[in-house]
């Protein structure tokens, strides 16, 4: 018999109103917190609070070769390679015990960005932790805050989500509510 689990989000702290950005502000997406109990589960993070910068902090580019960029802030010039990279492994660590089913990550961060962060010359990248939890978690779903509010990309997604908890023998009937509630709010 399939277990009805509910869906686990590991999420940007900041798309649940956590005031952890660079500015000490939040990027809230409503439809996170105003959803109907027990649709989801979701878990925050933030790699940059974790890696002991403060709130409010300077902002901060990934710099240098794409491929291996450093962390480094716009004003001082300071290097949080390190640093970061630390509290990414502990936080995976942490997340390996208790995995998500998504991923929902804030774009353009440096940290959190999927496939919309500048490194070096390049655009359109992932940030440090979206790069990190792609190697460690492979094949689990990387969206950030605006993709599930699309109806086609949604469809993508939750069409990936129930083949692995076909695989994984997980009822797919929490992915059918979340799913029906995301139609409701956006359309689709
Ligand atoms: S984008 Fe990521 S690192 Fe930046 S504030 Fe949000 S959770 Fe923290």
């Amino acid at each position: 018999m399939p277990s009805h689990v509910p869906v686990h989000f590991g999420v940007s702290a900041c798309l649940l109103g956590a005031r952890v950005r660079y500015d000490a502000r939040d990027k809230r997406q409503d439809w996170l917190l105003d959803a109907p109990a027990g649709l989801f589960r979701a878990t925050p993070v933030c790699p940059e609070v974790d890696a002991g910068l403060g709130t409010p902090r300077e902002p901060m580019t990934l710099v240098g070769d794409p491929t291996a960029p450093r962390l480094v802030g716009n004003d001082s010039g300071a290097d949080h390679t390190a640093a970061l990279a630390s509290a990414i492994e502990a936080r995976l660590r942490a997340f390996a015990i208790d995995p998500p089913e998504l991923w929902l990550l804030k774009a353009k961060s440096p940290s959190c960005g999927v496939g919309t962060t500048p490194r070096g010359a390049l655009t359109g990248q992932d940030g440090l932790f979206a790069e990190a939890v792609a190697r460690c978690f492979p094949g689990v779903p990387r969206v950030d805050e605006a993709t599930l509010s699309n109806f086609r990309e949604r469809s993508r997604i939750f069409g990936i989500l129930r083949a692995r908890r076909c695989e994984a023998d997980l009822a797919c009937t929490p992915l059918d509510a979340l799913e029906t509630w995301l139609a409701l709010r956006f359309g689709g």
